[in-house]
């Protein structure tokens, strides 16, 4: 499919214009960065595979009745999504304390919360995407209350399901972050889960081990990303089971 023109270029995905009005072509990179971007590299085989995951989890929310962006997987890097409005906020769910929380508050990571705590962050880079309460995205305008009611719906819907989907495959969904998207239809408006979802995005700890199948692995040299995000695949079926890195050979 011919490509349309270049609309934007992130650190890990490029957008292009798609074929048809509101459809946009969403092309994943082998970039990596982390700690806004002062840590980078280019991992072969990574945008393969979070194309592939980020289309499975997306699909399996879109059949239990989660509206996500996505429209299908046009090849190895590349997807069809609907064109949305990005609220300019990180929603994060967590279930297991790590990452910023465990630095915040002292808590030790792996610790299981009393509940699934959602947080929101201001998307903006030069900021360093920092945490807000809803008392800023009310008086800010980011998001009405109504909005914010469904985002927090569909935030925890997200959990249930990645939770579920990955405790079939021995895996712990430490913590999440999704983004969310207005699509507009007439004079409505509906709500998307948008961006990706994917090990980019994700803690997720192997169930026996706490091995880190994540991109903390990029964050903390603690091995091979590509091989962690294959592991991940692999256990979904998304990969063969055997069948090794970088360039894993991926099914249908
Ligand atoms: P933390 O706030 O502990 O750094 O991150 C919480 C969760 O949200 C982690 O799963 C992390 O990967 C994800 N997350 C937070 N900020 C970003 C971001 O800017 N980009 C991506 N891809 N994930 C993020």
């Amino acid at each position: 499919m011919a490509r349309g023109k270049k609309i934007y270029e992130g650190k890990a995905k490029i957008l292009f214009e798609g074929p048809e009005p509101g459809t946009i072509v969403q092309y994943f990179k082998d970039d990596a960065t982390a700690f806004n971007a002062e840590k980078k590299d280019v991992i072969d085989g990574k945008g393969v595979l979070n194309n592939r995951l980020s289309e499975y989890f997306m699909t399996g929310l879109t059949q239990i009745g989660v509206p996500t962006h996505f429209l299908k997987r046009l090849n190895m890097r590349e997807q069809l999504v609907r064109s949305c409005e990005i609220i300019p906020l990180e929603v994060i769910v967590r279930n297991f304390a790590a990452g910023t929380m465990s630095k915040r508050l002292g808590i030790e990571e792996g610790t299981q919360l009393p509940r699934p705590i959602v947080e929101y962050c201001y998307k903006d880079d030069s900021l360093g995407d920092p945490l807000v309460s809803e008392e800023h995205i009310a008086a800010f305008g980011w998001a009405s209350q109504q909005d914010m009611d469904d985002i927090l719906g569909l935030a925890l819907r997200v959990n249930d399901f990645m939770s579920g989907v990955m405790f079939g495959v021995g895996i712990k969904l430490i913590d999440f972050k999704i983004e969310i998207g207005r699509v507009y239809e007439g004079d409505f408006q509906r709500l998307v889960v948008a961006d990706e979802i994917s090990p980019d995005s994700c803690r997720l700890w192997d169930i026996e081990t706490n091995q880190k199948l994540d991109k903390d692995v990029f964050r903390r040299d603690l091995g091979s990303l590509t091989d962690a995000y294959a592991e991940v695949a692999r256990r979904l079926g998304v990969l063969p089971k055997t069948g090794g890195h970088p360039k894993p050979t991926l099914v249908n």
